[in-house]
């Protein structure tokens, strides 16, 4: 395979956008390698400049659950752009693609659209500090909430007291409301909530991870924090940006049976276009402008386009018989292939999963169930089986600490021809 047409174009974009890229993990860095740039896709596949046709497992980071170019998708962004891109003013689509919200997650009483996950979760802690009154936050390490400066926090080695930035830009202000907690580990919230009595306005977390790669909440950890809010009166956040509506028809929270006070949602929304929303409790909704005192606002919010396309997905994702139980099978079938692999190969590693989210971690470690054991994996190994699997045809996100994709379009041969290739590559490595 050749990718010097990329090897060009990411040359050329460097010289006029920071980094040759949008977004940094699309830069490559972490796996040394010259990103690929896209020129098209269709179902499972996507095709580069360069012509070369790759397996996708990244869908766009997560919202591809349909596949790319879905038929009624794209018939429903035309039909819609044919008629105005955008109006700033009331539309019809708004309030369907909320009751469509609200039919999947019941947790919903009421949404507001936004443009972005980030937007999403900022707005949702602004809302739950109005709310509660209250300033703190509590996050847990290694869960990702977009870029907004409050969630930007790691806890000061070891400490697990007031967070110092983890960039710079972020003000020591910001960083002292931001307390951090580890994933599966309900005693370190605990402690945070005895530090800091009547003082956490909201508890943020994802109620499964994709960011540090796909870890499984225990259940007492997240039945644990459920009742710490409730006798803190601290609004539970779920940030299912990734996990909304890809996890199950519910989202994560239909799986674990937990009911959050607010939940946050991306990706799987906008499908495709740029599109994020938070709701939950209407007492908690109701403190939004116009009709409460918690100001938040968008140019865009609720544009035609997207809520077309992102309305379109989600009725597909409701309305198609056995959609999930179908989308279960066959990651299923990947994960059970992958395995073998490993074991055939005696490869150590862990591979975790739920639903079509997938992780495979090179770890000597049995388990991957917080930011702990994902550090202990061998990224330089995993950076040697991604470019492996590229040159194989299959385009997995270029980080050890990100979750795959598996798409409704993916087909038993795709499955069959990305087993066959990670067994290539993780016998290559093997030596
Ligand atoms: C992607 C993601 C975000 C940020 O969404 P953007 O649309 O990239 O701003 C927030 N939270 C979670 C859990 C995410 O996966």
């Amino acid at each position: 395979m050749t990718y010097q047409k990329s090897i060009t174009a990411f040359a050329e974009a460097q010289k006029h956008i920071p980094g040759g890229v949008n977004s940094p993990v699309r830069s490559f860095r972490s796996v040394g390698g010259n990103p690929l740039f896209i020129a098209s896709a269709k179902g499972s596949k996507i095709t580069d400049i360069d012509g070369n046709e790759f397996v996708d497992y990244v869908g766009s980071w997560g919202p591809m659950i349909l596949g790319h170019t879905h038929p009624k998708v794209v018939a429903a962004i035309q039909e819609t752009a044919a008629l105005g891109a955008s109006f700033g003013a009331p539309t019809l689509l708004e309030t369907e693609a909320a009751l469509q919200i609200k039919k999947m997650v019941p947790s919903v009483d009421s949404v507001r659209m936004v443009n972005s996950g980030t937007e999403a979760t900022m707005s949702a802690l602004r809302l739950a500090r109005g709310y509660t009154g209250r300033d703190l936050v509590i996050k847990f390490e290694g869960c990702y909430h977009g870029h907004n400066d409050s969630f930007l926090i790691e806890a000061g080695s070891g400490a697990l007291t007031f967070g110092v930035p983890n960039t710079p830009g972020v003000t020591k202000g910001t960083a002292h409301d931001t307390l951090t907690a580890k994933y599966n580990d309900l005693a370190s919230v605990e402690r945070l909530f005895e530090q800091n009595k009547d003082k956490i306005a909201a508890v943020i977390l994802e109620p499964v991870t994709g960011n540090m790669g796909v870890i499984i909440p225990e259940k007492s950890f997240i039945e644990g924090l459920r009742k710490l809010c409730d006798e803190n009166k601290t609004v539970l956040i779920f940030d299912e940006v990734m996990t909304g509506f890809r996890v199950s028809k519910g989202s994560a929270q239909e799986i674990l049976g937990i009911t959050p006070d607010l939940s946050t949602f991306g990706k799987i929304i906008g499908g495709g276009l740029p599109v994020g929303a938070y709701g939950g409790k209407q007492e908690i909704m109701d403190m939004l402008a116009p009709k409460g005192p918690v100001y938040q606002a968008g140019t865009l919010s609720g544009n035609p386009l997207a809520m077309a396309a992102g309305l379109t997905t989600l009725r597909l994702l409701d309305e198609t018989p056995n959609f999930y139980e179908d989308l279960e099978k066959s990651s299923a079938l990947l994960e059970e292939g992958l395995q073998n692999n490993l074991n055939e190969l005696k490869f150590k590693g862990v591979i975790n999963r739920v639903g079509s989210m997938f992780t495979l971690f090179f770890t000597e470690e049995d388990s991957v169930k917080s930011l702990a054991d994902v550090n202990k994996c061998d990224t330089k190994l995993f950076a040697q089986y991604f470019k492996l699997s590229l040159d194989n045809g299959i385009y997995l996100a270029p980080s050890q600490y990100e979750a795959g994709f598996v798409s409704a379009a993916h087909s038993k041969e795709d499955i069959q021809k990305t087993v066959e290739a990670s067994y290539m590559a993780l016998k290559q490595l093997k030596g």
